[in-house]
C-alpha cells in the first residue's frame, strides 16, 4: 500500500509548486487530457523504488479569528487524517505568521509524523531565518525550494523515512498465471459499488475466504469464481459480518486511489442516472495514469429512459474518450442484469494486461508496420526502427529500439499502438510504447 503524504500550510507558501515537484508525472500521457489534472488534488510520485501518493490541501484557508478547527475545510481535515505523514510548508522569506502557529497547534495535537519545510529558501544562507520555525515545536526544519527543485529529494527521504516502510516487493514474473486477479471496484459514492459487491459476495458460485488483508487498514477479500481466483480490494468500505463480508458505503478518495494501485483490473462504475461527472473523469484519469486495466460498468441502466441513455452514451464518448480501449457494459447491479459478461471482460482485461509478447513477434509486427507506413522524416532525420521487446506488464510496455526515435510523432506511435493492440488482442488495458534510441 502506497504511503500518503499530505501538504498543508497557509496560502501562498508554495504548496501547489511543491505538489507539482513531488508528483512529477512518470508518464506524459496525462498531459494529453488538459482539464483533467488541472484541479486535481491527488497525485502520485516516486523516488527510487518508493512510490507515494500526495494530497495537496490547496483549499485550506484558516481564519485565525474563528479558530482553525471551524475553518479547516472538511476535505482538508480528511486529507490530513488519511495521510501517513504530513508535510507542513512554511515560507522561509516571510517567516512565521499567526496562521502558521494555528496550523502548528493543530498538527501538534494530531501527533502524526510531520516534516517541517521552509520553502523559497533558494539563495538564502543556511539557518538565517530557519531558527524561528523551531518555535512551532514540531522539530527540525528543512530548507527547500520547490520552484528550483532544491532539497526535494531529502524531503521525500525524510518524510518516507518516518514511516519505516518495508522495501517494496519485487514482482515475481512468470507466476502471474497462478496469482489471483486483483480487482478493485471504483466509482463515486452511490454509483452502486456496495450493491454490486454484495451481489457478488452473496452469489453461490463465489466463495469468500474468511481472511481479511493485513496491510494497514486495507481489506481484501480472496474468492474463487468458476475456478478463477480473485482478490477483491476494498474501495467500498468492506466490513466483516461474522464469516462473510458486506460492503458499506464509506467513500474515501485515498482508499480508492490506493486500491487502484493495488489492483490488476479496476472496474469503474458510473451511475447512469447522473451521467459522467467530473469526479468520474478524475478517477478514470487516475486509473489510466496508474496503467491499470479497466472495465467500465454503467450501472442503474434499469433506471434511465431512452433519452437519458442517448445522452449518456454521448457523454461517455466525449468525456471518457481516453478510455477507448476499455470494454463498456451497461448493467443493473440491483436487478442483477449484465453481470456475467462483466466477469468475462474483467478476466479478458487481466489476460491482456499480463500477456507475454515475445521479442520476435513484436519485431516482426514492427517491421510490417514500418513497411506499411514509414515514419516521417523530421528535418535531416528519419527515425529508423530496428527491433522491439516487451518492457513490462500491467500495463504492457513495448520498447522500440532504433535510431533518431525521438523524432517519431505521436500520430505514428498511435498507429503502432493500434497494430500491436490488434495482434495481441489488448482489450481493457492501457499500452505504453517507449522509444529507445541509440545514436
Ligand atoms: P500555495 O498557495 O501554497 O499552493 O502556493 P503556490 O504554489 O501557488 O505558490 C505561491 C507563490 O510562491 C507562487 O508565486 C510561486 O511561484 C512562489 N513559489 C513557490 N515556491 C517557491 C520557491 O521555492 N521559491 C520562490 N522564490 N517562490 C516560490
Ligand atoms: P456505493 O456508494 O457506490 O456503494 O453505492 P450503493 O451500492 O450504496 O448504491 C447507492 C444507491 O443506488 C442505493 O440506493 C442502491 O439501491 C441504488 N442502486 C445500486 N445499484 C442500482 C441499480 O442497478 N439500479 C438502480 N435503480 N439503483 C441501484
Amino acid at each position: 500500500m502506497k504511503p500518503v503524504i499530505a501538504l498543508v500550510g497557509r496560502p501562498n507558501v508554495g504548496k501547489s509548486t511543491l505538489f507539482n515537484r513531488l508528483t512529477k508525472s512518470r508518464d506524459a500521457i496525462v498531459a494529453d487530457f488538459a482539464g483533467l489534472t488541472r484541479d486535481r488534488h491527488y497525485g502520485q510520485g516516486r523516488q527510487g523504488s518508493h512510490e507515494y501518493i500526495v494530497i495537496d490541501t490547496g483549499g485550506f484557508e484558516p481564519d485565525a479569528s474563528k479558530g482553525i478547527f471551524k475553518e479547516m475545510a472538511k476535505q482538508t481535515q480528511q486529507a490530513v487524517a488519511e495521510a501517513d505523514v504530513v508535510v507542513f510548508v512554511l515560507d522561509a522569506r516571510a517567516g512565521l505568521s499567526g496562521q502558521d502557529h494555528e496550523i502548528g497547534k493543530y498538527l501538534r495535537r494530531l501527533g502524526k509524523p510531520t516534516v517541517l519545510v521552509a520553502n523559497k529558501a533558494e539563495g538564502m544562507k543556511d539557518g538565517v531565518k530557519l531558527s524561528e520555525f523551531y518555535e512551532l515545536g514540531l522539530g527540525e526544519v528543512m530548507a527547500v525550494s520547490a520552484a528550483h527543485g532544491q532539497g526535494i529529494r531529502d524531503l521525500v527521504d525524510l518524510a518516507l523515512g518516518l514511516l519505516n516502510l518495508p522495501e517494496p516487493e519485487e514482482d515475481e514474473q512468470g507466476e502471474e498465471d497462478q496469482k489471483p486477479v486483483r480487482l478493485a471496484v471504483a466509482g463515486r459514492p452511490n454509483a452502486g459499488k456496495s450493491t454490486l459487491i454484495n451481489t457478488w459476495l452473496g452469489e453461490e458460485r463465489l466463495v469468500a475466504f474468511d481472511m481479511p488483508g493485513t496491510t494497514r487498514d486495507a481489506i481484501s477479500v480472496p474468492f474463487e469464481r468458476n475456478g478463477q481466483k480473485f482478490e477483491l480490494i476494498d474501495t467500498a468500505g468492506l466490513r466483516r459480518k461474522g464469516k462473510v463480508f458486506e460492503a458499506i458505503e464509506k467513500f474515501s478518495v485515498v482508499k480508492t486511489l490506493q486500491a487502484i494501485e493495488e489492483a490488476n483490473v479496476v472496474l469503474l462504475l458510473i451511475d447512469a442516472t447522473q451521467g459522467v461527472t467530473d469526479q468520474d473523469a478524475h478517477i478514470a484519469g487516475y486509473i489510466l495514469e496508474s496503467g491499470r486495466a479497466v472495465v467500465l460498468g454503467i450501472n442503474k441502466w434499469d433506471a434511465v429512459d431512452d433519452y437519458q441513455r442517448q445522452l449518456l452514451e454521448r457523454s461517455i464518448e466525449s468525456r471518457l474518450s481516453f478510455l477507448k480501449f476499455a470494454p463498456l457494459h451497461f448493467i443493473s447491479a440491483q436487478k442483477r442484469q449484465g453481470i456475467e459478461p462483466l466477469w468475462k471482460s474483467i478476466i479478458q482485461a487481466h489476460r491482456a494486461a499480463t500477456c507475454k509478447m515475445p521479442t520476435p513477434v513484436l519485431t516482426r509486427l514492427l517491421m510490417e508496420a514500418v513497411q506499411y507506413q514509414t515514419p516521417k522524416k523530421v528535418g535531416a532525420y528519419r527515425p529508423k526502427m530496428r527491433y522491439a521487446h516487451q518492457g513490462g506488464m500491467n500495463p504492457p510496455v513495448i520498447v522500440v529500439h532504433g535510431n533518431s526515435l525521438e523524432h517519431v510523432t505521436e500520430a505514428y506511435k498511435r498507429f503502432l499502438e493500434g497494430r500491436f493492440r490488434k495482434e495481441f488482442n489488448l482489450v481493457g488495458t492501457p499500452l505504453r510504447i517507449e522509444m529507445k534510441t541509440s545514436h
